[in-house]
């Protein structure tokens, strides 16, 4: 029952499932909602129920055409993923080929093309003359969290799902449940990556949890805030400081506002927090905040990190 690993997407997975019962899935789908929500987890559960040899609108995960899928050596099944590159002409030209052919051993061959808003102009013409005539025995899926980057005409070509973000309690308990992740750190990691699972799994592993508290600590509330707890010589984590200060403040700020502690990002931290909402008023937490989003912008600049990371210490610490 594989469409059951989806989860916090009934309604995307109910329509798929309703066009598996009819048989009536063909030509261009374009899966969108924000990253790291099950999107290409969905693509593949759904090769596989195409192609299950058990035959019963789901995946069986155990005949020989799933166990292929899941590990990535079904010959029908074509996934096209770039992380940081462009999908080229060249990537669309051998999907024009390979769709020619029926399939070799499947009943179905999928084409999943992931982060297709990285297509080349040149490769979304290709495609598009692909989506207008697509062989029956093919499905192309499109998956995107830019769907706004896509060329309009291969939008119209396709039938689109979205897909949502996940309740953070929903990620929390997958988190604990099925990667033993600890109460507390899987709070924070569900209300940090704001609804995205691929995210919170992305992060579990590293360290994070006691790194938010070390901006914490040393950046907002020492008296002598290190710009070194914010690794100056590297901006992705200079980045990622600035993004920990900012849920640092946005928690105080929501919790003046009345907020329940349980939805506060850094649940760990709640008395503090709930102590600074007295104390600190809106007027210096928008000042607060508006210093952190410049921050960011100069950052984009290539100015002085240092320098930088010196005087926004000095607009947004709390001693
Ligand atoms: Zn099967």
């Amino acid at each position: 029952m594989s469409f059951e690993k989806v989860i916090g997407q009934k309604k995307a997975v109910s329509i798929l499932k309703g066009y598996l019962e009819n048989n009536c899935l063909e030509g261009g789908y374009l899966f969108t909602g924000p990253g790291g929500v099950g999107k290409k987890l969905t693509s593949l559960e759904l090769a596989k129920a195409l192609n299950c040899q058990q035959d019963f609108g789901d995946a069986c995960d155990n005949c020989i055409s799933c166990r292929k899928i899941t590990n990535a050596q079904h010959p029908d099944i074509h996934v096209i993923a770039k992380e940081d590159d462009e999908i080229k002409i060249e990537d669309i030209r051998n999907l024009q080929r390979e769709i020619g052919f029926r399939p070799y051993e499947g009943k179905k061959k999928l084409f999943i093309i992931d982060n297709a808003h990285k297509l080349t102009a040149e490769a979304s013409n290709a495609l598009l003359k692909v989506l207008e005539e697509p062989p029956k025995s093919s499905l192309i899926v499109l998956i995107s969290d830019k769907p706004a980057l896509l060329l309009r005409t291969i939008v119209s070509r396709c039938k689109v799902l979205k897909f949502s973000a996940l309740l953070r309690e929903e990620i929390k308990g997958i988190l604990e449940d099925e990667y033993s992740v600890e109460k507390g750190q899987a709070h924070f990691l569900a209300y940090f990556c704001e609804g995205s699972l691929g995210r919170a799994l992305r992060l579990k592993d590293t360290d994070i949890f006691s790194r938010k508290n070390i901006v914490i600590d040393k950046f907002i509330l020492s008296e002598k805030p290190s710009i070194e707890s914010l690794s100056p010589q590297n901006k992705a984590e200079i980045l990622s400081g600035i993004n920990i200060a900012a849920t640092w403040f946005r928690d105080i700020y929501l919790s003046k506002a009345g907020i329940r502690e349980s939805e506060l990002i850094h649940y760990d931290r709640r008395q503090e927090i709930s102590g600074f909402a007295e104390v600190l008023p809106y007027a210096r937490l928008n000042q607060i905040i508006d210093s952190l989003s410049k921050a960011v912008l100069y950052l984009d600049q290539n100015i002085n990190t240092r320098l930088l990371l010196y005087e926004l210490a000095g607009s947004i610490n709390l001693r």
